[in-house]
């Protein structure tokens, strides 16, 4: 694969997978996060060649800081042909009338601001360049609301309602875009989510064994992978034993 891949949140779980299986298959990769030392660790864990890698520190929140970001690219990283949108966080597990303002701005703002600003920074190039693959990581979440999952649900909600207005908005050139949208993945996601309990982020997989970063990664990588005039709209890919 001789391409440049764009992934956020490629510190850890979902997005470390993927930078694992893009690597191996030979992609140049711009990785971004708010760890940059996470970063490093993924990068020398995978022994990735310095050359075909490029980290940037980034809060995708910050709109200022991604257009930074995208526009002073060295011109050799400049031309991405993937971007995985995968950063993004749930915060408490809380009735909706009790929840905390922090929390819902929090990811608002990174699950579906984030995800908008990378977009809009960097589809104009695809555009111009006439190839690109956007591909967004929903959540069975957008598709099925569960208790408490109020504001975590919205937010994956409309990750694939604009998934699917981009894939309209992009009718008519060759740029693909894509969602893919797992159930339970074992990952930092829980303790993250429970504000660094993970007593309680461990009983979120009791009685099921939960997808791994690689399940996904997997399926990622073959989306991106379907001959140019393929596009793969969505996935939803779950444990076996998730209902
Ligand atoms: P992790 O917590 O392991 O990874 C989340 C990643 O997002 C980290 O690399 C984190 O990096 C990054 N991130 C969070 N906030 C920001 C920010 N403001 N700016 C830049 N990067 C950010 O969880 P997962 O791998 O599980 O999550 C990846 C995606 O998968 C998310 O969109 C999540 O909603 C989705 N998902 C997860 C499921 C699960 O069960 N785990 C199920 C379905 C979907 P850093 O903290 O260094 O910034």
């Amino acid at each position: 694969m001789n391409q440049i891949v764009f992934i956020t949140g490629a510190s850890s779980g979902i997005g470390a997978a993927c930078t694992k299986v893009f690597a191996q298959n030979g992609a140049k990769l711009i990785l971004a996060a708010r760890r940059y030392e996470k970063l490093q660790q993924v990068v020398e864990l995978l022994s990735i060649d310095s050359s075909n890698v490029h980290l940037i520190e980034l809060d995708v929140r910050n709109r200022a800081a991604v257009e930074s970001a995208i526009s002073s690219l060295p011109a050799e990283w400049s031309d991405i042909d993937i971007l995985i949108n995968n950063a993004g966080l749930s915060r408490g597990l809380d009735k909706l009338h009790e929840g905390a303002f922090e929390d819902w701005e929090e990811m608002i703002d990174t699950n579906i601001k984030g995800l908008l600003y990378m977009t809009r920074y960097i589809v104009p190039g695809m555009v111009q360049r006439a190839r690109g693959h956007v591909i967004n990581i929903g959540s069975i979440a957008g598709h099925q609301t569960y208790p408490s999952g109020n504001v975590y649900c919205g937010t994956k909600a409309a990750v694939k309602s604009i998934s699917e207005g981009l894939k309209q908005d992009l009718l008519g050139t060759p740029v693909r875009v894509t969602s893919v949208d797992p159930g339970m993945v074992e990952t930092e996601f829980s303790e993250v989510r429970f504000h660094g309990d993970t007593e309680r982020a461990a009983k979120v997989y009791q009685g099921v064994t939960p997808l791994t970063p690689d399940d996904v990664a997997d399926v990622i990588y073959y989306c991106a992978t379907r001959p140019a005039h393929v596009n793969i709209n969505e996935v939803i890919l779950m444990p076996v034993d998730q209902a």
